[in-house]
């Protein structure tokens, strides 16, 4: 199963791409969190992702479209993977047509997860995540029982650098011109499915789990 999640910063694609990656056993591939790492090991995609990603624009097309052609070669890919965060551009969208074509693949479902700009901007600004487990707090929604500390494990929280109301503002801006027209692309496929992300994280991931069966 070869799965798109789409929908603004915030909708809850890395949250719910993690739960699905756990239950159906296949890989989550955000390109967010392969270009955070490349520009925390300092690698060269990273040193040329940096001012992009720090002022909520978009990296180029050539890295990001380069990083998935790697990792969709990669062996735990070969029964399916999620993409969350890719593709952003309709030219990401295209290269990623002419990649699976070439390897014989295809994509099963395309779901956009929805929600309010207001929303989003609170939503992210007061968003954490525990640097060890990945598990995601909030400073109003899901507070940790000790501050700055991971419930689940030993890890402490940490703030994206932009997730800070200015490049939020950003990202939601770039959203709304470069990537809401990769919805149409797909619209039309019949593989395409709309999910209110304004709805609890548990009602958002069941009605994922019914459109994926
Ligand atoms: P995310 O974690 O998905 O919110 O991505 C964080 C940042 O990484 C974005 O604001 C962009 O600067 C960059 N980024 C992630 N995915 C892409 C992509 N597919 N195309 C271009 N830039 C991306």
């Amino acid at each position: 199963m070869n799965l798109i999640l789409m929908g603004p910063p915030g909708a809850g694609k890395g949250t719910q791409a993690r739960r699905i990656a756990e239950r159906y056993n296949i890989p989550q591939l955000s390109t967010g969190d392969m270009l955070r790492a490349a520009v925390k090991a300092g690698t060269s995609v990273g040193l040329r992702a940096k001012a992009a990603m720090e002022s909520g624009g978009l990296v180029t097309d050539d890295i990001v479209v380069g990083i998935i052609a790697d990792r969709i070669g990669e062996a735990d890919c070969a029964h399916g993977f999620i993409l969350d965060g890719f593709p952003r551009t309709v030219a990401q969208a295209t290269a990623l047509d002419g990649m699976l074509t070439e390897r014989g693949l295809k994509i099963d479902h395309v779901i956009d997860i929805t929600a309010d700009t207001e929303a989003l901007v609170t939503r992210i600004t007061g968003r954490s995540t525990c640097s060890l487990c990945g598990e995601g707090y909030h400073a109003v929604y899901k507070k940790p029982a000790v501050a700055g500390e991971c419930d689940k494990c030993d890890g402490t929280l940490t703030t994206r650098a932009d997730d800070n109301e200015e490049t939020v503002r950003n990202r939601l801006t770039v959203y709304h011109q470069q990537t809401a027209p990769v919805i149409e692309h797909y619209r039309n496929g019949g593989k395409f499915k709309t999910i209110d992300g304004m709805e609890a994280m548990d009602s958002v991931f069941e009605k994922l789990c019914a459109i994926l069966g």
